[in-house]
């Protein structure tokens, strides 16, 4: 699939084209991101309150803690970094992401299991239309245009149970067997020869 400049373009204001984009969009460093992270935090639904009064971690500590693992593509990241802040008193989730106490595994997962990804959909939306806005797409125009592909994928499937969101699926018209599943389209934008992809809002 392609899609054209001005398809990309559409829905974005305040742009020109060429070098008069450059430095415009809202968020224009690593900094920018993680602030607007902690400015989202504490609107987030926190499944805690309810049940235990008693809340250790922050929101924004979770938030942050979950955004270190996928920003640097090491699913061990934050245990390591727990280690050197227990040996030397320091780490890299603090100094990178100014996180303050760093949550466990299973208490991120609990925390944001709860938490609509919509929360930060628009977060999502304002970065890509920085990175456009600020030219840093401009290595991904190919000679018919941006290049999208799409790619599907299922997440869980049960005969046996389901949530008010899931896909359902009968055997055959005439079956009382019904199929629930999650899946997904996720659009990334692409360029042959290119090692990067930017993941796309669904
Ligand atoms: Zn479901």
């Amino acid at each position: 699939m392609s899609t054209s400049d001005s398809d990309l373009k559409k829905s974005r204001s305040g742009r020109g084209t060429g070098k008069s984009r450059r430095g415009k969009g809202r968020y224009s460093s690593f900094r920018d991101v993680v602030k607007a992270l902690e400015e989202i935090s504490p609107n987030l639904p926190d499944p805690r309150k309810a049940e235990h009064p008693a809340i250790r971690y922050e929101m924004r500590d979770v938030v942050l803690s979950a955004t270190s693992v996928f920003y640097l593509q090491h699913p061990s990241f934050l245990s390591f970094q727990r280690e050197n802040q227990e040996k030397f008193g320091q780490n890299n989730a603090s100094t990178l992401f100014g996180i303050h106490q760093i949550p466990s595994d299973p208490q991120i997962r609990n925390m944001l299991d709860t938490v609509s990804p919509s929360h930060f959909l628009p977060l999502i939306s304002r970065v890509g239309e920085s990175l456009f806005d600020q030219g840093h797409l401009d290595g991904f125009r190919t000679s018919i245009g941006f290049l999208v592909v799409l790619d599907g994928m299922q997440t869980v499937s049960s005969d046996a149970i389901g949530c008010p969101s899931c896909l359902t699926k009968r055997k055959s018209k005439e079956s009382e067997e019904v199929t629930y599943s999650h899946a997904a389209v996720t659009p990334v934008l692409v360029r042959p020869g290119e090692a990067r992809v930017i993941a796309l809002v669904e």
